[in-house]
This record gives C-alpha cells, structure tokens and sequence, in this order.
C-alpha cells in the first residue's frame, strides 16, 4: 500500500508521521515548532531525512499543512499571525531543495477538512465544512467531493467572517471576527469581565471551573456559544452543507459551547439548511491536519500522474 507523509504545523509544535492511502497513520511524532523559518527548515530537513524517508521505503509524496493562507499562483503564504516568519517566504523553492519526492502544502485547516472528509467524519458526505476552534479559528470546505480552495487559494477563512461588528479587532485587519469571539483568549476575557478581575487563567482552566459549577465559567462559554451559533448560521444558510464538524481544543468544552451554539444557528439559519445538516464533532482530533496533508498529496500525485 502507498505511503505519504504528512506536516502539520502549529503554533507551538510540528506534527508528522507518515499515513497509508486509506488514512491510517503508520508513525506520527510531534516537536516543538521554532519560530524561525529558517531553523523550521533545519528541523523539516532533519526529520524528513532520519524519520520519515528511512522509516519506510517508497514513501511516495509529502503533503504540509501551513498555517496562513496559501497563493496557489505564488505558490507563497501569507498572512500568517502565528506563525510570521512564514509570511511571504518561497517555501516550496525552499523545501525543494531537499524533499525528493513530490511535494504539496497548503493551508493547514484546509489540510485538517481534507482529513476528515477522507478520513475521518466526514466519510461519505459530499459537502462538509470544519472549524477549528482554539487559540484561533480555522477552517475548511469540502463542495461536491472537493476541497473548495477559492480561485487563488484563499476560499475557507470562516473564521474571518463578522459575527459581531462591534467585536475585537482581529490580526487579519478586520474586527468582531468569529475567531475573535469564540476562540480561547476570547472566552479568558469574557471569564476576567464577568469576574470583573485580571486572572490568570487558561481555557482548560475555565472549563475545569465550569465544570465544577462556576457559573461564571459557564457564562464565558454561552457568550461564545452566541456568536458561533450566529457563525453557523451564515455557513448553513451560503453553503447548505451536509455537515459542519467542530474540532480544535476548545471543543473540550462542547457540553458548554455547543447547545447554545445549535440553538443559535436554528434561530437565525435559513431553517431547511439548519434541519439538513448535521452539526457535530469532529472525529480526528489533532491527527486530522497530518492525515490530510498527506492524503492531499497522494491525491494531487495522482491526479498529476492521471494527466501523463
Ligand atoms: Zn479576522
């Protein structure tokens, strides 16, 4: 059977392992992503050369899910908030100097719908969109079978689109964004507000006090679940897919987050999108950016081969 390996990197780490053709993974590892992109590199080279190409033989293509959004002309990524040393910088030219197989990346959270859509939830379903709710919000849209990537690759920023215009300001330039509302600073600062003093605290923290009853805790997750209900209901109502999949480390907290969500979007949802679609969670946790990356690049390996 095929073998692809798949990077998925984040924020603070780098994951990658290598995955069959069905989506199965055969080795995963995952380390402490440098901010550098030049120390990135090092490490992508190391780990290519030592963990993945000697692991297995005929590891066929490689697939890298990158946070930002991915020029598909330019072949670039940019806007890239946490991971900025990415921005505008020749990464393909870069990785070509030493990934010897064929070689894809694109964006990570679209990386991560392909996932599931192949792999995981989403199996058998024709139309999907994912969000990743955490430190930020990504997301992903499979339309009629394929990842929908927008003409120059920038399609599926959902977490871009307003819910609340007097909201935040967001890194992407905009303010009142559905990552600046629902995301885990966010639901910090909603806690620190409704206790009405600077703690210092996490999410998980949060969602530990919820769990014990704090009532406060609670609240700073039902003002989150209000604006992602209003996210969902404009994705239903544009898109009137056939399921929305919510992932990413906030999702934890989906007794909290998510009823009040599901009440929100049925209120203001174009209602037969909302009864048509199923809204749940997302089925492969952290695996799915490196499933997809790597499934992504045995597709497109193919596809190129198929064009011969
Ligand atoms: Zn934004």
């Amino acid at each position: 059977m095929s073998l692809y390996a798949g990077f998925d990197l984040g924020g603070t780490h780098l994951k990658f392992g290598l995955v069959d053709e069905r989506g199965k993974i055969s080795f995963k590892e995952k380390v402490s992503s440098p901010p550098e992109i030049e120390d990135l590199l090092v490490l992508i080279k190391n780990l290519w050369q030592d963990k993945l190409k000697k692991r297995e033989s005929g590891v066929r293509a490689v697939g890298c899910g990158f946070p930002g959004i991915f020029d598909l002309k330019e072949k670039k990524t940019y806007q890239s908030p946490n991971y900025p040393s990415l921005d505008n910088y020749d990464i393909v030219q870069a990785l070509s100097r030493f990934i010897d197989v064929p070689f894809w990346v694109d964006n990570d959270a679209n990386m991560a719908a392909f996932g599931e859509f192949k792999a995981g939830s989403g199996q058998g379903v024709q139309s999907l969109v994912l969000l990743t709710i955490g430190t930020g919000v990504g997301s992903g849209i499979i339309l009629d079978g394929k990842l929908w990537q927008g003409k120059c690759g920038y399609a599926g920023e959902l977490g871009h689109i307003i819910v609340n215009p007097s909201g935040e300001k967001c890194m992407c330039g905009g303010q009142g964004c559905l990552e600046t509302e629902v995301s885990a600073p966010k639901i910090v600062k909603n806690y620190r507000a409704l206790k009405k003093k600077e703690i210092n605290i996490s999410a998980e923290d949060i969602f530990r006090r919820a769990k014990k009853g704090d009532e406060e805790a609670r609240q700073a997750f039902a003002q989150a679940s209000y604006y992602l209900g209003i996210g969902l209901a404009t994705t239903l109502t544009l898109l009137n897919p056939e399921k929305i999949l919510l992932g990413g480390g906030v999702m934890s907290a989906e007794e909290y987050l998510l009823p009040g969500s599901l009440e929100e979007a049925k209120r203001r949802a174009y209602q037969a999108s909302f009864e048509c679609c199923s809204i749940e969670k997302a089925g492969l946790g952290n695996d799915a950016g490196l499933i997809g990356a790597a499934l992504w690049a045995g597709e497109q390996m193919k596809a190129d081969h198929s064009l011969l």
